[in-house]
């Protein structure tokens, strides 16, 4: 019988509030000047009180919206005691028993509980004798989500983690980077042979959604190898050591009993259902539309899934795109021809950092776009007109004329420059006509040549071969 792998996440995001939680510091916790946003409320200063942040209530209950979760009536913030330099006041200040949400769902990921919280300081202990700290980060609202241990393997816990980042980033709550830890993942894994869970090990220290899906494969490997060898687990917490590639044992699992949780007195319990930014009337009416719904909308308009992960992800692009919808509406070539250059030609030329995707005009773009739809230019013209575009105040069209790039899909137009390629490639005009078919692509060729691209090649190809019948 084979192991089943288990895993249950919890991630930390920092709110992308104004403010910090408690207190009126600004929120910046990356901020290069180190204290620069302390106050006596942060600072843990004698008789300073901590006032909630409104706004970091709301994008909690903003996100419990967007996946489904029941939101608390009733819900109160705790102290979690415990003693280090990177906490103030020694304790933080945390929700145990009444958190905001509870339930949900996330990508067939099931929620079990998201709350609020302060982050911590940030320590430095590589600074010569001294550990330093940086108050800058102390008192950051975090949300912090819980999910249950649903997930069997790597892959679906690292889709789950991009899954949450894409929903963070368009509820616009949180910057949700991994590299800077504005999002946070800890996985819980265990495996088991029965229907009983096995003894769960928690990975800590994961800024990456590779490393979350290499870490969670070494630890599943490795809890494998130590009971195959005869060996026992202990429940623990273990580092990630991304050079190495392996975890490491950091500590010994802390349990709720060791943080001494009890309600803070000096904030007030919340009853969500009496303020009236909560009421899940006003909470939907900031709902932008979610990636669920755009995959949804997108789908219907015939693009494909890769295009569509392309451009939900990138929210530049995404946002052009629904530019470029409010003006074609549901007319699905359009849209896919708009989706093809956006996601290719469009990222390449504005990969180069003097040129901007809003340089571009829409109304230029969907007439690029219109033109090619139309035949009226190739795809190497409109290859050759979209740089031209960055920045233009004219039109794709009006440039196409003036350079004389519109397709010719015009016979008579065409004969004179079909009887010139014939007059001045006889030797290829033999080749053909002694039955080698492939020489009218030489011939159509220099058709496009003469017309600088502008010729509809395949009726090139049609009055070349009754010419020379
Ligand atoms: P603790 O009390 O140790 O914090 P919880 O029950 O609160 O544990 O769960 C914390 C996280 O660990 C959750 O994400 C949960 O899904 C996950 N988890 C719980 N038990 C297991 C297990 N046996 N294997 C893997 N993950 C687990
Ligand atoms: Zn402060
Ligand atoms: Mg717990």
């Amino acid at each position: 019988m084979s192991y089943t792998p288990t895993i249950g996440l919890e991630v930390h995001a920092e709110l992308n509030t104004k403010s910090k939680m408690f207190c009126a510091c600004k929120n910046q916790p990356h901020e290069s000047e180190v204290n620069a946003h302390i106050c006596p409320v942060c600072m843990a200063h004698p008789g300073s009180l901590p006032v909630p942040n409104k706004k970091a209530i709301e994008m909690v209950l903003l996100f419990g919206r967007s996946v489904g979760a029941t939101i608390s009536d009733y819900t109160e913030f705790d102290r979690k005691n415990y003693f280090y330099p990177d906490i103030p006041k020694a304790y933080q200040i945390s929700q145990y028993a009444y958190p905001f949400l509870t339930n949900g769902e996330l990508k067939g990921v099931q929620l079990t509980r998201v709350h609020l919280e302060e982050d911590t300081a940030r320590s430095q202990h590589d600074k010569g004798s001294n550990s330093l700290v940086d108050f800058n980060r102390a008192g950051v609202p975090l949300m912090e989500l819980v999910t249950e241990p649903v997930i069997h393997d790597a892959q679906t816990a690292g889709d789950f983690a991009r899954e949450l980042q894409l929903l963070l980033r368009t509820l616009n709550i949180s910057e949700a980077n991994m590299e800077k830890g504005e999002m946070r993942v800890e996985a819980n894994i265990s495996v088991s042979k029965t229907d009983t869970f096995g003894t769960k090990v928690e990975v800590k220290n994961l800024n990456s959604f590779k490393s979350v899906e290499a870490a969670i494969g070494y630890e599943i490997d490795r809890q494998i190898e130590v009971l195959e060898s005869g060996g026992e687990l202990t429940q623990e917490t273990r580092g990630w050591d991304e050079n190495k590639a392996r975890t490491f044992t950091q500590r010994s699992k802390e349990t709720a009993k060791d943080y001494r949780y009890f309600p803070d007195p000096d904030i007030p319990k919340i009853s969500t259902s009496s303020v009236i930014e909560f009421a899940p009337s006003s909470l939907d009416e900031k709902m932008p539309v979610l990636p669920s719904n755009k995959r949804e909308l997108y789908e219907n308009l015939g693009l494909t899934s890769s295009i569509i992960e392309v451009i939900i992800t990138n929210s530049e692009t995404d946002k052009y795109f629904t530019l470029v919808l409010a003006d074609i509406g549901d007319d699905s070539e359009m849209a896919k021809t708009a989706a093809n250059y956006l996601t290719s030609d469009i990222v390449a030329l504005t990969a180069d950092p003097d040129r901007t995707i809003d340089q571009l005009q829409v109304s230029h773009f969907i007439e690029l776009i219109a033109l090619v739809n139309d035949k009226k230019i190739g795809s190497r013209v409109a290859k050759d007109l979209l740089p031209e575009l960055f920045g233009s105040s004219v039109g794709p069209q009006h440039i196409a004329q003036e350079k004389n790039l519109l397709q010719v899909s015009d016979a008579s137009a065409l004969q004179p420059i079909i009887d010139a390629v014939i007059a001045e490639n006889s030797e290829v005009v033999k080749q053909y006509l002694d039955g080698k078919e492939a020489s009218i692509q030489f011939l159509v060729g220099q058709g496009m040549k003469q017309t600088k691209g502008a010729a509809n090649p395949a009726l090139l190809k049609e009055i070349f071969e009754k010419t020379l019948k």
